[in-house]
């Protein structure tokens, strides 16, 4: 099934030859292309007058037609001649197909087409324009956490089989609201081959700080908070065979295992996850970054301030209202980068 969006043609137009994507130089246009743009579809069309459909890069000289003018024999030729050029790149009872074309465009395809949205239908040019203006505004944030709350959340105990072999995992946090749904918190990934399974392990099910700074940042909040002297032994990194040495008569043991296990409680009861498939390392690396500085670049996301990361003792994670420290607050997702992002969790079977 692909998500095509159909666009009508407008008269204001280029005085040369164009592509069909140059051409028409309207602000209804303009947004409406740029709307279409930000729903990530297979395939954009234009629907002209003259032409029936166009591609956005076919080259086509300024014309002076309009359904608006013509009659009702006319436009059903029309229609009838679209309809004949769409069955040949389309599925009209499979594919999904999005108008942001006026009625008079529209009202003869329609019956041929099984699987149609008009999201402004009903409304005049001037509500469509501010419709479209709206709909534009909505923050690359605040895309982000709709594409990740409409995801599948799992908690613990979750289906392992349901988790890729490579991937992004996005935390959210019990409370922790932001953009009409659940606050993104943490966004992660690994750098070893097939390692996402073993790495979700380590933080929610692993009781060894040493083997997930998320485990740790969560153990020096929840120290801290209760101003407890235990998190500077937390501090200590035990994974290798001199500092163990080092520290095995200072460390309290006890105490270590008591607050491993409140950082695993309070991992296991108060976060979700949505996770996807990316199989190349790089993109893994690249996406990371850039929805870790989208959401940390936002204005509007942060914790409430009854968040646990509000006691850390890392200013970065009270600052950025997320359990990270790293590729904050750098470069955002960039509209290219969010559509194919978009695709992939789409298409991901996790
Ligand atoms: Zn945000």
């Amino acid at each position: 099934m692909k998500k095509i969006v159909l666009i009508s043609c407008v008269s204001k137009k280029l005085d040369k030859k164009s592509t069909a994507e140059k051409i028409y130089i309207s602000s209804l246009f303009k947004k409406n292309l740029s709307y279409a743009k930000t729903l990530a579809p297979d395939l954009i069309l234009i629907l002209s007058a003259k032409h029936g459909i166009l591609r956005l890069n076919e080259e086509i000289e300024p014309y002076d037609k309009t359904l608006n003018k013509m009659d009702k024999k006319e436009s059903e030729e029309w229609a009838e001649s679209v309809l004949t050029q769409l069955k040949k790149i389309a599925d009209l009872n499979n594919d999904r197909f999005i108008f942001l074309a006026g009625n008079n465009y529209r009202q003869n395809l329609l019956s041929e087409i099984k699987n149609y949205e008009i999201p402004m239908e009903g409304l005049k040019i001037g509500k469509q324009l501010k419709w479209l203006t709206d709909n534009l505004m909505e923050n690359n944030c605040s895309k982000l956490h709709r594409l990740f709350n409409e995801c599948k959340h799992h908690s613990i105990p979750y289906n392992e089989e349901e988790i890729p072999n490579n991937g992004i995992y996005i935390l959210f946090e019990e409370n922790e609201f932001a953009h009409d749904g659940k606050r993104i918190v943490r966004i992660g990934t690994h750098t070893g081959k097939d390692q996402l399974k073993s790495r979700i392990k380590q933080h929610f099910l692993s009781k060894n700080k040493d083997r997930s700074i998320f485990r740790k940042n969560i153990g020096r909040a929840i120290l801290n908070s209760k101003k407890d002297d235990f998190l500077e032994q937390w501090e200590w990194d035990l994974t290798t065979r001199a500092n163990k040495d080092k520290y095995s008569d200072l460390l309290d043991k006890e105490k270590q295992i008591i607050t491993e296990n409140k950082v695993t409680e309070y991992m296991q009861s108060k976060f979700s996850f949505a996770v996807f498939e990316v199989k190349e390392k790089d993109n893994r690396m690249l996406f990371e970054s850039r929805i870790i500085s989208t959401v940390s670049n936002c204005s509007e996301c942060g914790g409430n301030e009854n968040w646990l990361g509000n006691q850390s003792p890392k200013e970065k994670i009270r600052k950025s209202g997320l359990w990270l420290v790293n590729e904050l607050w750098k470069q955002s997702i960039s509209e290219n980068e969010l559509n194919q992002l978009t695709k992939i969790v789409k298409n991901t079977d996790y």
